[in-house]
């Protein structure tokens, strides 16, 4: 877990320096993409997008729907956070049929990246199966598809992170110090 405050670090001894020059590095990062924000890219529009697709409510027809959105994104070589944010939502849905709510979860009545990401729904629950289903149709580990979802939760919740540009070895290397970050300058993405 990232614990610095940034605007205080030059003068701190590093408890480790590996450990700090990651965190430096990320710091760079997040300040690039902050600043990003108030000078926006503009979105590339592409033919044959499904990233508007509505998704179906039926386990059948949204599986179908992840096929088509995986190779729509795979022939297209699409990038963008609309494109993931897309197939990472279609993920945790079809994901979330699979989900039995825990007790606690049932009584306040949560959003479903809330479910997926309870360790008691998720145990309740035939996360097993959802893999199962998924990996005869697209070619992922269980570990990609959630981090796809991961993605898409990131986004959703921090609406403003889509006018950054779209970089997913940065963000896949950071993603974890990124939502602690991000947690705490909520102001700055919602
Ligand atoms: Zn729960």
């Amino acid at each position: 877990m990232l614990c610095i405050d940034w605007r205080n670090t030059t003068g701190e001894p590093a408890s480790s320096p590996q450990k700090k020059s990651v965190e430096n590095e990320f710091l760079e990062y997040y300040n690039n993409l902050k600043a990003s924000v108030a000078n926006p890219a503009p979105q590339p529009t592409s033919p044959n997008d499904t990233s508007e697709m509505p998704l179906a409510d039926n386990r059948q027809d949204l599986l179908k729907q992840v096929m088509q959105i995986d190779s729509n994104i795979q022939n297209y070589k699409r990038a963008g956070w609309s494109h993931y944010e897309h197939f990472g939502i279609a993920l945790a849905k079809l994901k979330r049929m699979y989900f039995t709510p825990c007790f606690h979860c049932k009584s306040k009545n949560p959003e479903m990246f809330e479910i997926l990401s309870c360790l008691k729904c998720t145990k309740a629950s035939n996360g097993n199966t959802f893999f199962k289903d998924l990996e005869q149709k697209i070619d992922y580990t269980p570990g990609y598809i959630n981090y796809l979802i991961r993605i898409a939760a990131l986004s959703a919740k921090y609406p403003k992170l889509k006018l950054t540009p779209w970089n997913f070895s940065f963000l896949s290397k950071y993603i974890t110090y990124l939502a602690d970050q991000m947690e705490k300058d909520k102001h700055l993405w919602v």
